[in-house]
């Protein structure tokens, strides 16, 4: 029994001990309790340096292959590390903590600035930003930098206590950056929120601001809403460029629209005017005003309605369903007894994907949806509003992608048409 007792009050006591915190590029509440643990995680998240720290903030800044090459040795509820390979300063008693640099984190900080990327500040990168480099060891062709990790953190540069700024919580909230933002090692934090984007400056308009006034623009008038999937502020400005159009003559507006910057969340947004629940979301479009129309989409559609929703497919197998969507469209304007036509374009969006979005094939495409965009409205009579549900931004040279804080993502846009 009191073997027991003492082996109970040595797993309480004495494991959470040798339990190392993980900081740096990695989810907050990480810890490890040896160095396969620590070699692992490196390796799982594509780690390239790790940060070795002492518990008097003196760390080494080694490459994670150097790992193999340190001895993990508990010392009465601490873990001291030793190396008769490495430099000097990787022998460190009392660890306080790892910091991994990795390709990426889910917890980088976006900081933008009007419809421009200030910044994209990860963990690890924050942490050697302000911390200071001491020197750098070399012995056995093995390089270790030297540092003093910084006792508090400065976020001066980030927070603009002048300004409003907006931040964007990783659970997909806005607010006014009203209280102070920390830095917790792993990720950005004010109050309780997780923080992911301070945005100064920020476009005036959301995508659930978009929801109201298409609600709005019906109550008096027939009214079309033509959605281009994948239309980010940046890629319009690219197609400007390109084609030597004057991007202020567009008449398009920067919209901000959510996180995670994907269809699935943004559709909903423009649809009910919220943020996607966690639980049973509702309809899109679910508004009485909205019931004599239709919703004109591809093969599917994420979300139901009770407004009509018309699938359509590639009936001509070229590829892509907009050629079908624009005809379906084409037909229901003109039927004047809809209220109400929602027409969804994918096809920008799909070339972002496979081509990257300012490759010259999602150009390309782009000037069909442009094309088709002023047949409908030319045809149309009623009030127009274009809208975007995100944009995308270059992913390793493989195309492109979305779903992020960065500014390409987040930004999309908005125009509201007047006819004479
Ligand atoms: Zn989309
Ligand atoms: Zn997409």
């Amino acid at each position: 029994m009191k073997r027991f007792l003492h082996l109970v009050i040595f797993l309480i006591v004495v494991l959470p001990l040798c339990a190392i915190p993980v900081y740096g590029d990695v989810k907050p509440g990480t810890d490890v309790k040896s160095m396969k643990e620590l070699i692992n995680l490196a390796k799982d998240l594509s780690c390239e340096q790790v940060l070795i720290s002492g518990d008097n903030n003196v760390a080494a800044l080694v490459d994670v292959n150097s790992l193999a090459h340190l001895s993990w040795k508990k010392n009465k509820g601490k873990v001291d590390f030793t190396s008769k390979v490495l430099p000097a300063v990787c022998s460190i008693k009392g660890i306080a903590f790892f910091a991994l640099n990795c390709q990426t984190s889910d917890y980088a900080l976006s900081v933008m600035n009007g419809v421009y990327q200030e910044d994209y500040i990860k963990p690890f990168d924050f942490i050697i930003a302000q911390s200071e480099l001491l020197g750098v060891q070399e012995k056995n062709g093995f390089y270790a930098d030297k540092y003093q990790i910084a006792a508090s953190w400065n976020m001066e540069h980030i927070q603009d206590t002048e300004k409003e700024q907006l931040y964007i919580s990783k659970a997909g909230a806005e607010r006014i950056l009203d209280k102070a933002l920390e830095f917790k090692m792993t990720h950005f934090q004010s109050g309780e929120d997780v923080v992911l984007a301070v945005w100064s400056d920020y476009p005036e308009i959301g995508l659930k601001d978009i929801y109201h006034k298409t609600l709005d623009s019906l109550k008096n008038d027939r009214t079309m809403a033509i959605f281009i999937d994948g239309l980010g502020w940046h890629l319009l400005e690219n197609y400007c460029a390109v084609n030597n159009l004057d991007l202020a003559e567009m008449k398009y507006l920067p919209t901000r629209s959510v996180y995670p910057s994907k269809t699935k969340y943004a559709y909903y947004t423009l649809g009910t005017g919220e943020y996607l629940p966690e639980d049973s979301p509702g309809q899109i479009y679910p508004d009485k005003a909205f019931l004599n129309g239709v919703i004109i989409e591809e093969e599917k559609c994420y979300y139901t309605s009770p407004t009509a929703v018309l699938l359509n497919v590639d009936e001509n197998d070229n590829g892509t369903i907009d050629d079908e969507i624009f005809d379906s469209a084409m037909k229901y304007i003109q039927d004047e007894k809809k209220l109400f036509i929602l027409v969804h374009f994918h096809s920008v969006d799909d070339m972002n994907h496979e081509y990257g979005p300012y490759s010259q094939e999602s150009m390309n495409q782009l000037k069909v949806i442009f094309d088709y965009t002023q047949k409908l409205i030319d045809t149309f009579v009623g009030r127009v509003i274009i809208f975007s549900d995100h944009g995308a931004h270059s992913y390793l040279n493989q195309g492109g992608t979305h779903g992020s804080v960065k500014a390409e993502d987040i930004v999309g846009v908005v125009k509201y048409v007047e006819k004479d």
